[in-house]
């Protein structure tokens, strides 16, 4: 349909990437852990490991942890919804501010971009998302979120960080720091960018459409973390090409003709009409795709009626659909206008009142496609300072993130995200009890990252990761503190 083609403007170089990677997502896993492996067991590590500077990255990085747990505590409290983020923006600028990065605020709504420069060297630029989820906190936490707003439909809700993304703030913070405390290691130029609207697609766009690469100079190299729900904190996760799924939003309205709930045969029931056609939905992805094309259709959403003895006139319903190529998205939303029309149609609801179905082209995304060399040498990087053991090789998963973006503009620049283990060993060891307590998702009201372990492991493997891929000053005393 028309509106299918987000991703159909994406460069030429994309689409290929997408098709040669999907099918082959599990064994580029395999292959990269064999590569990382090579690389560590041959003596080969990464210049960031050669040059000694793993323990003294780790030494700051806990002698940082005391004021980046305080920061933590107090972005966790403040959470504020995508669109909104301005407090937290601000503190972010003052804490780059301080540390000697040139800052520019309200970039792309509220986002922020601070510049790091230290000589002729390669561009890196780190990215942290800024913005909180409506959901109320339940965790108990001493500081858990109180806050509340309202929503954009004025309704009020909880907010809090639910995706984990004050992790991500405070490791970005933590990273700042240690970069320009070790200014003497590296040269180039570091650009650290802070994201709003993540939740909403909306903000790597909107920083990539007010002139990011132009107006701060074109990376070498784009590089973000994201906290991980089921992975150990002192872990990280790596993922090899397609690494996050696609994303869209789907909006569906059932009509029908309304009337007495007594007398039901005078009307077209559009609550009948989408129970059905929701039941038919779930054919598309077992009946319709191919097996090993992972794909997902949910309906997150359904609203309709007002009382119980009144048949409605319509049935809202909210959908979100997952893929990793644009054929496979297509065939999503083909699958799903036709089942809804086909159905109603056999319902006998009048020609005039088919259903509807509106993608939100704003909120759509495309997949997140890791580089598979730079994922190598971001994973070496952080094997040499985390040790190997503690780089898990990660699956492609059907979640989806707007970083994939910084990627995808014409000057196809390579990006890799990485995950940050972030959930106590306790916790996972409980969880695979018989009848032990299941670990919460991200964006769950009970979800409750342990912090110490993971800020410092994402201070440490973002950092070590920068170290890596900047220019070495070679003239540097590696040994000094
Ligand atoms: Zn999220
Ligand atoms: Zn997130």
């Amino acid at each position: 349909m028309h509106s299918a083609t987000t991703i159909l403007r994406q460069p030429a170089c994309f689409l290929p990437m997408i098709g040669r990677y999907a099918v082959r997502g599990p064994n580029l896993a395999k292959t990269f852990l064999a590569l990382v492996l090579a690389a560590l067991s041959s003596g080969a590590m990464s210049a960031a490991a050669q040059t000694s500077t793993p323990l003294d990255v780790e030494s700051r990085a806990n002698k940082e942890y005391g004021s980046l747990f305080q920061l933590y505590r107090h972005l966790h409290a403040n959470p504020e919804l995508s669109f909104h983020e301005s407090k937290t923006s601000e503190r972010l600028q003052q804490e780059l501010r301080s540390v000697g990065f040139e800052v520019t605020g309200n970039f792309g709504g509220h986002g922020l971009v601070a510049v790091l420069r230290n000589g002729a060297g390669p561009t890196v630029m780190i990215r942290t998302d800024l913005d909180a989820l409506p959901v109320t906190e339940q965790t108990g936490l001493e500081y858990a979120s109180q806050v509340k707003t309202k929503d954009d439909q004025g309704n009020e809700v909880g907010v809090m960080h639910a995706c984990g993304h004050d992790v991500h703030m405070t490791c970005f913070v933590g990273t700042a720091r240690l970069l320009s405390q070790l200014k003497e290691r590296w040269r180039g130029t570091v650009i650290m960018i802070g994201q709003p609207a993540e939740e909403r697609g909306s903000g790597a766009k909107a920083m990539l459409a007010a002139g990011l690469f132009q107006k701060f100079g074109k990376p070498d190299y784009v590089l973000a973390l994201h906290d991980a729900a089921t992975l150990e904190a002192g872990r990280v996760g790596v993922t090899a090409g397609p690494a996050l799924a696609g994303t869209s939003s789907v909006d569906l309205t059932i009509r029908g003709i309304s009337g007495h709930g007594a007398w039901s045969y005078t009307t077209k029931d559009p609550i009948v009409l989408a129970a059905q056609i929701i039941l038919g939905l779930q054919t598309i992805v077992s009946r319709e795709m191919r097996a090993i094309d992972p794909a997902v259709v949910t309906v997150g959403s359904i609203h309709g009626g007002t009382k119980h003895n009144i048949i409605p006139d319509e049935v809202q319903l909210q959908l979100t659909i997952r893929f990793f190529s644009e054929a496979i998205r297509s065939q999503l939303l083909a699958g799903i206008e036709r089942i809804a029309k086909g159905m109603a149609q056999a319902a006998g609801v009048p020609a005039g009142r088919e259903p509807i179905v509106k993608v939100r082209e704003g909120e759509s995304i495309g997949p997140t496609v890791n580089h598979p060399e730079l994922t190598r040498r971001v994973g070496s990087a952080i094997a040499g300072i985390l040790g190997k053991d503690s780089i898990v090789p990660t699956e492609p998963v059907m979640g989806g993130e707007d970083f994939g973006y910084f990627g995808q503009t014409a000057e196809s620049i390579p990006i890799c995200i990485f995950w940050l283990g972030a959930v106590s060993r306790e916790k996972i060891e409980e969880s695979q009890k018989p009848g032990g307590k299941p670990l919460p998702s991200l964006h769950s009201n009970v979800y409750a990252p342990a912090p110490e372990l993971t800020i410092k492991t994402g201070v440490k493997a973002m950092t070590a990761a920068a170290l890596d891929l900047l220019g070495k000053n070679e003239g540097a005393s590696v040994a000094s503190p």
